[in-house]
């Protein structure tokens, strides 16, 4: 394991933030392989943002990078996310 690797709840308030649901039991599931993986369970990598990967194929789902009151946020390598959400 990298020095400079955690797992995704490092980010989950930096998600939450944006999102507003809670993220870390979001489901992604990987362009890569196909493999389902909750959000806090991915490969998240330190730099001058986050990349969370993913654990099986280590594939980029996710980057972060946080400046000047903003947020970039991009989804290389998710094919789709699933959310948990209130109502029917
Ligand atoms: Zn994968």
């Amino acid at each position: 394991m990298d020095d400079l690797m955690l797992d995704g709840n490092a980010v989950a308030g930096l998600l939450q933030d944006v999102f507003a649901v809670e993220t870390t039991t979001a489901i992604a599931t990987c362009r890569g392989c196909g493999a389902p993986t909750p959000m806090g369970a991915t490969h998240v990598f330190r730099g001058a943002g986050f990349v969370l990967r993913c654990p099986h194929c280590e594939a980029a789902l996710v980057t972060l990078v946080q400046g000047n009151g903003q947020v970039w946020i991009g989804f290389p390598g998710i094919r789709t996310l699933q959310l948990a959400v209130t109502g029917p």
